[in-house]
């Protein structure tokens, strides 16, 4: 039970810090993080939305609003999950995406839980956010397949998203059981195979919010690199949308090389109260599972 709680620790410390570490570069070309970096490699906060060192940003903070709502209810509830996002929102966060504010908004005013398919869906914005659902349903794929994709649909209804969502989490979730790269594969293989436009091979280099691109920049980094590190720094120079990159890579990395697989630099840096309630809420979420 300890290795698994490191790697879930790692797993949800590493979507913090690869949030933190991206969102400096949010929006720059490679080019211009170069120009203006070298390599970007420390937590260092500013970026478009000038940020304090070490402060993350949505995908982190909607993360831990699901983790809350699923802690709260003791199990997988769309209702109070829908509810801490609208609490979230609320508090007038630092960033939010435009599909998930329209779909949070959208349960505000009619209490649905799904908006109707829309190919305008495809954001990042649902995938980003799956970490607590695959803490808390660990033992179940079937029922994490399940959740992950009401989760999803809270805000975006959109077969990639929801296709990359539950193959992200199954990773997750099977690395944190103490699976290896290889599983990972197989899943991003599937993954490929119902939907080919998720090929990275050869990788295609764009890093965007769409999911694809996302997709694409995360697993080629993940493959390509055989450190918590190296995977970060190669991803999050991507640019473009490198908070949610980082965070995704983050959260991967961090389930196959663990807490002790983060350098200690970037944990230091992460805000106080945000490594203390992603540690309460590891434990939660695990004690859940069981
Ligand atoms: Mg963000």
């Amino acid at each position: 039970m300890d290795e698994v709680r490191k790697r879930a620790l790692g797993a949800y410390l590493g979507l913090a810090v690869g949030d933190a570490l991206g969102a400096t570069v949010e929006f720059m070309t490679p080019r211009e993080i170069r120009h203006q970096y070298g390599m970007h490699k420390e937590i260092v906060g500013g970026g478009w939305l000038r940020l304090d060192a070490g402060r993350v940003t949505d995908d982190t903070e909607m993360s831990l609003a699901l983790g809350r709502a699923i802690l709260e209810s003791g199990g997988w509830d769309a209702i109070a999950a829908a509810e801490s996002f609208a609490a979230w929102l609320k508090t007038k966060p630092v960033d939010v995406g435009n599909t998930c504010r329209r779909g949070i908004r959208r349960f505000m005013a009619d209490g649905s839980l799904s908006g109707p398919v829309n190919e305008g869906d495809g954001g990042n914005g649902a995938a980003m956010r799956i970490m607590p659902v695959v803490l808390s349903a660990l033992q179940g794929e079937g029922s994490l397949h399940e959740q992950i994709i009401a989760q999803c649909h809270l805000t975006h209804n959109h077969t990639l998203s929801d296709a990359a969502s539950v193959a992200l989490g199954e990773m997750t979730r099977q690395l944190i059981l103490g699976g290896s790269v290889k599983d990972c594969r197989n899943i991003a293989n599937e993954l490929i195979e119902k939907h080919p436009k998720f090929s990275f091979n050869p990788y295609p280099g764009r890093a965007s919010g769409f999911i694809v691109d996302t997709v694409q920049t995360v697993l080629h980094h993940f493959f390509a690199t055989d450190s918590f590190e190296s995977c970060l720094i190669e991803t999050v120079n991507m640019g473009e949308d490198a908070d949610t990159t980082g965070a995704i890579a983050g959260m991967l990395a961090g389930a196959l090389y663990g807490e002790d697989g983060i350098p200690m630099r970037w944990l230091e840096k992460l805000k106080r109260e945000v490594a203390e309630e992603i540690r309460q809420q590891v434990d939660g979420l695990l004690r859940l599972s069981r």
